[in-house]
């Protein structure tokens, strides 16, 4: 076995981490973690560290580290079966079971389901999707994306110019022209803060329409967004949000996208957010807890009247060409039955909503009334404490002074993993939907006493 020192050489001299600052973790300035093995909420590194993971990798491993079961589902199909393409009408057990299990979770009017690798590719097919849907009924100027600022949507080209967070644009030549952005249905940034909940929403209705108009709802094909936006600082809708989105919507034939990459399978307490919100969508993107993150698999769900049409276009114009080498991988596929079956076995829905609410609720208890936390919110398993440099204006800290990075880094220290969002001083809580209340009690402590020692 190698030792600690040379894996960290070799790490830093030929690994090009995602997300990370390259000429610091090159020259040895930035951490660097080699993680070894996982139990329930709990990650184990190579210097003996044991943490709880509070935020379950990238809020993906949603029924816990060392699952035997799905361990072993993904080595029996490697050894039946390890690939056949899906292209051409070919299919496994695995997949076709998979994709009947999905479609009998997903809202009711939701048709069929394809297959991908990841959040942001299955973005990709929903976008090329619904460009084609606006073909085949002849109205290839109907094409713009409505995104919202804050909303994250994956980090291609098409994704990133989606997601609506500076990093993701910033010298990559991105938004593409194809994309416009909309507000983020943010209360606690509300621009007034005599709006009620109510009247927030009509606000963000009112810059929706404006946007429309100015754009011409000829011109705007979808409108993208995620039930609760994460990324960009876990924050649930205002109250009546999706409804009244999903009014303007269908007055100017507008398709929705529900992005419920972090959402789908149970995290809000609901097996899909789109049902917990009353969204309605016409596509749903999913990924992460597909599998809980065991092997690499995304879904693209299709509503009917959209399904109607792409078989109208193929049946006009032939084969959808559309696919990649990998989608419906069987080894992923089988990872998804043994995630799913866990997930109602062990009444994982169910907990994340009563476990999230009592981890919502402790921490607001805890921290709700410090001097530098402006609010504490939350969704199912989802939680957020933003702070602020001072509470009654909101006013944010300088950025270059990293106090959210620092809780996060002071709460490590403590055994607990959180995440700094990557805009504004947010600490972001994503655990596994498996989270026990004493396991809630140490994220809450920790969260306290960190914010102690950083923000007094
Ligand atoms: N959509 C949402 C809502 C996400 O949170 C993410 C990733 O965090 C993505 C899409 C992109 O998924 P991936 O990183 O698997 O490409």
């Amino acid at each position: 076995m190698l030792t600690n020192d040379e894996l960290a050489k070799w790490d830093r001299e030929n690994f090009l981490h995602p997300s990370t600052h390259l000429g610091q973790f090159a020259r040895g300035e930035a951490p660097q973690r080699i993680v070894t093995g996982g139990e329930g909420v709990f990650i184990t590194d190579r210097d003996g560290n044991r943490l709880l993971d509070g935020f379950a990798g990238l809020y993906c491993v949603n029924v816990g580290y060392g699952r035997k079961e799905i361990a072993e589902a993904i080595a029996d199909q490697a050894r039946e079966l390890s690939y056949y393409h899906a292209y051409a009408g070919h299919g496994a057990e695995a997949n076709i079971t998979l994709a009947k299990m999905v479609m009998d979770r997903a809202p009711d009017h939701m048709a069929r389901v394809y297959f991908g690798l990841g959040g942001s590719d299955a973005n990709e097919t929903n976008i090329k999707l619904v460009w084609y849907y606006n073909n085949i009924l002849g109205r290839p100027e109907k094409k713009k994306i409505i995104s919202r600022w804050r909303g994250y949507h994956g980090s291609g080209l098409m994704t990133g110019s989606l997601t609506g967070l500076e990093l993701f644009h910033r010298k990559f030549d991105l938004p593409l022209a194809q994309v416009i952005h909309t507000e983020a249905p943010y209360y606690y940034r509300r621009p007034d803060l005599s709006l009620s909940e109510a009247d927030f929403t009509a606000h963000c209705v009112e810059r929706l329409e404006a946007l429309i108009a100015a754009e011409g709802a000829g011109t705007i094909a979808a409108f993208i967004g995620e039930p609760v936006l994460g990324t960009g600082g876990i924050v649930p809708p205002p109250a009546g949000y999706w409804p009244a989105i999903r009014k303007v919507l269908d007055r100017h034939d507008i398709l929705l996208i529900a992005d419920e990459v972090v959402t789908g399978f149970g995290r809000l307490g609901a097996m899909f957010g789109s049902d917990h919100f009353g969204m309605r969508p016409d596509l749903i993107t999913c990924a992460k807890g597909l599998t809980s993150a065991y092997a690499p698999l995304s879904a693209s769900i299709v509503g009917q009247r959209m399904w109607e049409v792409l078989v109208e276009g193929t049946d006009e114009h032939g084969v959808l060409g559309h696919g990649w080498t990998y989608s419906a991988h069987p080894i992923g596929a089988a990872a998804g039955i043994a995630n799913l079956k866990l997930i109602d076995e062990l009444g994982l829905v169910r907990n994340a909503g009563e476990t999230g609410a009592y981890l919502v609720a402790s921490m607001r208890e805890a921290v709700g009334a410090h001097a530098h936390v402006g609010e504490v919110r939350g969704e199912g398993m989802l939680c957020a404490v933003e702070l602020v440099a001072e509470r009654e204006n909101r006013r944010f800290f300088e950025p270059a002074e990293g106090k959210g990075a620092k809780v996060v880094a002071a709460m490590l220290k403590r055994g607990v993993i959180t995440r700094a969002m990557p805009q504004g001083d947010i600490i972001g809580f994503a655990p596994p939907l498996c989270l026990s209340r004493a396991e809630a009690d140490q994220i809450v402590a920790v969260t306290r006493d960190a914010i102690a020692e950083v923000l007094g």
